[in-house]
């Protein structure tokens, strides 16, 4: 037999096992500050003794400093299953955190009870993250457990703070504990995917959330000689932003759903609440997510020109804020971590699975602009954040032999 159908035997027998941790982890509510929650601190110290009594230890930690939680830090733990080389590591990373139960009446059980139910595991956090979780911790387990030592470091990371954007989890790891990474790793995050496990996200466009505010001369509406029309000019821009910016920048990349950059006119901000006031003051903001082939900064140059011709037709100043920018590197569709990730994935799931790009705001690119090759892919039937949410405890399984090919 070999040693991977010895592994795979294991992790089959180890379901009740599987349940167990998930039972434990779905009884501690991991909130974060922002939803009026302590962070992580509870789940992780019973996520640690359970790692180590099984034997999968030393469980390392990587606070990252936060006064809003009782213990004035955010946990991010590490364990390390040592390969035959220590470079070029293969990473898990796993959250902690979940999000809050939403309006109990939504859900049919107790979000914080672990409830099995036809092969589903009902509760918070159960598929998000605890199924990803659980199935690298298996993984690493089945390589300890059955005494085989895998080519390269086995090392998983449970991250803190996913859920409001990772300030005091993986994006403060990186910069606060370089020494912990090294060229050459590479990381699987199985937070998102498919319920056949056919999408493997290497990529994602670029964030740009951006405010308008055109101001021109507030004056009676029975005198708009005396004024400039703030709406109107502002109305102006905005149309002449939604027209010529997918014209200019068109490029197009298949793995995305939409293809293309998109430019979108979104939010409005009140003006005057009566009729008989000519508006001195728009204000009106901008969502758009940018191919990674495509220059932000021509982007904005050609938005600054757009408003410049603005402001000379219609008497008023344009100023524009970049209220976020965030664009992460793609990690190549022929790096050596998709190719085995596909070939993982059709040997265990019977599927050819396809690499796919977002439409931004990922923990990947933390990781990818940081210079290492992220795959974001699982196993699951996206119920993460709803009432009921479940995961499905064959994807669990299942996805845990992906994980040890990968890593293998
Ligand atoms: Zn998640």
């Amino acid at each position: 037999m070999s040693d991977t159908e010895k592994l795979f035997d294991w992790i089959d027998s180890q379901r009740g096992g599987m349940i167990g941790l998930q039972k434990l982890l779905t009884g501690i509510p991991a909130l974060a500050p922002e939803s009026g929650g302590e962070g992580e601190d509870k789940k992780a110290a019973a996520l640690k003794a359970w790692l180590e009594q099984q034997g999968l230890g030393p469980v390392e930690n990587y606070p990252v400093k936060d006064e809003r939680v009782p213990s004035g830090a955010r946990p991010n733990l590490v364990v390390t299953v040592p390969g035959k080389e220590s470079s070029g590591a293969f990473w898990v990373m796993s959250h902690l955190d979940v999000v809050p139960p939403g309006d109990l009446s939504g859900w049919a059980t107790d979000p914080y009870t672990l409830t099995e139910k036809d092969g589903k595991l009902y509760g918070r956090g159960t598929e998000d993250n605890q199924q990803g979780l659980v199935s690298s911790v298996f993984a690493a387990l089945a390589l300890v457990k059955n005494g085989v030592t895998p080519p390269r470091d086995f090392r998983l990371l449970f991250a803190a703070d996913e859920e409001v954007g990772s300030t005091y989890g993986i994006e403060a790891v990186l910069r606060e504990h370089p020494g912990l990474f090294h060229t050459g790793d590479s990381f699987l995050v199985p937070d998102s995917g498919r319920p056949d496990g056919s999408m493997i996200e290497i990529a994602e466009k670029t964030i740009l959330w951006l405010r308008f505010s055109v101001e021109g001369k507030q004056c009676h509406g029975s005198m708009p000689h005396l004024g400039s029309n703030a709406f109107v000019a502002g109305s102006a821009l905005v149309l002449r932003l939604a027209e010529t910016l997918p014209e200019k920048f068109s490029r197009e990349d298949p793995i995305f759903e939409p293809p293309y950059s998109t430019f979108c006119p979104t939010r409005k901000e009140a003006n005057v609440p009566n009729v008989n006031t000519i508006p001195g003051l728009d204000v009106f903001w901008m969502d758009c997510r940018i191919l990674p082939s495509e220059n932000v900064n021509d982007i904005l140059e050609q938005i600054d020109s757009l408003g410049r011709a603005v402001e000379a037709q219609y008497k008023v100043k344009v100023k524009r804020e970049v209220f976020q920018r965030k664009s992460s590197k793609p990690t190549s569709a022929d790096c050596a971590l998709v190719g085995r990730l596909k070939n993982a994935v059709n040997r265990v799931y019977g599927v050819e699975a396809c690499v796919k790009g977002v439409g931004g705001g990922t923990v990947g690119a933390y990781l990818r602009n940081a210079g290492y090759d992220t795959v974001i892919w699982s196993t699951i039937e996206e119920t993460c954040h709803m009432p009921n949410e479940y995961c499905v405890v064959k994807n669990m399984v299942n996805d845990a032999k992906v994980m040890l090919l990968l890593g293998g």
